[in-house]
């Protein structure tokens, strides 16, 4: 039963693929619907690779100029549902790499600190001993 709802999610999100080409188009949406309602009656989470051609608030398909606006901000991906306004935000890069590329940084941020604290210490010293032949 779990295989016939994921085919029927697959059949139902070719069908709006198909009907998201025509310009006003009404049946994708309602295609996109039927293939949340099957996969909530089945337990069938809808797969990654579609998740992306709907809006989550409204249901309706996404193309993109006529329904969805998308923009990069940051580090993420900005769309949104030009039906409903509802803001969908996807990070470019995987987190593992995001949280380790700080650390590295920070890392070579604490370096030139530490060469700039040495540095006036030198040149105290040099001061000090610049400044004990005046004293004589
Ligand atoms: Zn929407």
């Amino acid at each position: 039963m779990v295989q016939a709802a994921r085919s029927r999610i697959d059949d139902l999100f070719g069908l709006a693929m198909i009907e998201g080409l025509k310009r006003p188009a009404p049946l994708a949406d309602r295609y996109v619907v039927l293939a949340r309602s099957v996969g909530t009656r089945y337990n069938v989470r809808i797969p990654p690779e579609y998740r992306e051609l709907y809006c989550r608030g409204c249901s309706s398909y996404w193309t993109e100029g006529r329904t969805v606006r998308s923009r990069l901000r940051g580090a993420h991906r900005v769309r949104t549902c030009l039906v409903c306004g509802r803001v969908q935000r996807t990070p470019l890069r995987p987190r593992a790499t995001a949280s380790g590329e700080p650390a590295e940084s920070v890392r070579l941020g604490e370096v030139p600190q530490s060469m700039l604290a040495e540095e006036p210490t030198d040149l105290d010293e040099e001061a000090a001993e610049l400044g004990s032949p005046d004293e004589e």
